[in-house]
């Protein structure tokens, strides 16, 4: 397998001058932490592997140290000031350039943090025949054109249309020249514009929907964890005369039934604490502690229904269960059905995404002696804020 070819040199600017108030939080979103590291820290590490020198950060007033901070150890970093609008903060980061006359630059939104270097290297390879190349992506729902009182006026042709993105990629006196020409007075909807109304052709270079921009509170939400979570949960309960055996909420008719403090359902019991261990806050005792009278003879539905709740709460909706019942007796087979809709009800999981399994333990063990019953569950969560 051959290396990939190396990209040609190029510079960098990344814009973080915005105050960043549609996110929430105190800090300016760029700063903020998005999967463990400060939003801009993403793209500017991308950048700098790429080999992208030197990389202009342009900043807001007093958010210097801030940035030293968020982006401690990578090279090749220059911060520059800001300007009351995008353009003008991105003309600061054109004339920073300067005394480095590089061939082509880069200009970068701090908030869009996912930067596949595929993508640099479609922009870098257009660059050979256009001034500028920015990536495009078509869009996919019909258009709409809003009128007044929010009256539909007409439709427009999705087909003729792109969704742009950034970086947006230019040859470095072309784009310098653009800003330098531009009427300051005029609003630029990005630089591709800039160099479009200065006589320069910009190319439309395949987007990346990972280049998705980060401006909601909820993209932070969903991205401050793990955008999935596992956990799994073990249980196991004595089988003795006398009392009723209960499994996945459903009533089994057989000699024997498992005694316990609720219900004894342990099936639920692994599926409860699996819940509860994948998002990280106890097991079914802590919330559900047997010392505690009302819990005598409950229902063990409540307690998995209740888990389901808290990872609601902590942004997690569940994904899928795995669960395997230890035991000799009774056949699971002709009640996994029952079974399997219960969890269903109980979770509001379709049915595809609940697994019942039964193994023997070839007659070893207490299992194997028919004087309990095991139960084991892994479940998965994913992020559904
Ligand atoms: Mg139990």
């Amino acid at each position: 397998m051959s290396d990939a070819p190396t990209l040609p040199q190029f510079a960098a600017i990344v814009v973080a001058a915005g105050k960043g108030l549609r996110a929430g939080g105190e800090l300016p979103k760029q700063f903020r932490k998005f999967r463990g590291k400060p939003l801009i820290r993403h793209s500017v590490e991308v950048l700098a592997a790429a080999g992208a020198d030197p990389i202009e950060v342009v900043l807001a007033e007093g958010t210097r140290e801030l940035a030293k901070e968020a982006l401690a150890g990578l090279g090749g970093i220059e911060f520059v000031g800001g300007g009351t609008t995008r353009q003008e903060s991105v003309a600061n980061g054109l004339e920073a350039l300067v005394p480095h006359s590089p061939k082509t630059v880069l200009i970068h939104d701090a908030a869009r943090p996912d930067l596949p270097k595929e993508a640099i290297r479609r922009l870098l390879e257009a660059l050979k025949d256009h001034p500028g190349a920015i990536p495009a992506l078509p869009v996919v729902d019909s258009l709409a054109v809003a009128g007044d009182g929010d009256v539909m006026a007409g439709k427009a042709d999705r087909e003729a249309l792109r969704r742009v993105q950034t970086p947006q990629a230019f040859r470095y006196t072309e784009i310098l020249a653009a800003h330098r020409a531009w009427d300051g007075a005029k609003n630029a909807g990005d630089d591709a514009q800039v160099l479009t109304e200065n006589g320069g052709n910009i190319a439309l270079v395949q987007g990346d929907e990972r280049l998705k921009k980060i401006t909601v509170a909820e993209d932070f939400m969903t991205a401050h964890s793990a955008p999935f979570r596992v956990g799994q949960g073990f249980d196991v309960h004595r089988l003795v005369e006398g009392e009723e055996l209960w499994l996945c909420g459903v009533q089994i008719p057989h000699d024997k039934g498992l005694s316990g403090h609720s219900d004894a359902d342990v099936a639920l019991h692994a599926i409860t604490d699996a819940v509860l261990g994948a998002i990280g806050d106890g097991d079914i005792g802590t919330h559900f502690p047997p010392s505690d009278p009302q819990w005598a003879g409950a229902r063990s539905a409540q307690f998995l229904e209740h888990a389901v709740k808290l990872a609601g709460e902590a942004g997690f909706a569940l994904g899928n269960i795995d669960l395997t019942l230890i035991c000799e007796a009774p056949k699971i087979g002709p009640h996994r059905a029952a079974m399997r809709t219960a969890l269903g009800a109980m979770t509001g999981l379709e049915e595809n995404a609940i697994s019942i399994k039964a193994t023997t333990t070839e007659r070893l063990g207490f299992t194997g002696r028919g004087e309990g019953i095991a139960a084991q569950a892994i479940i998965s969560l994913y992020a559904s804020a």
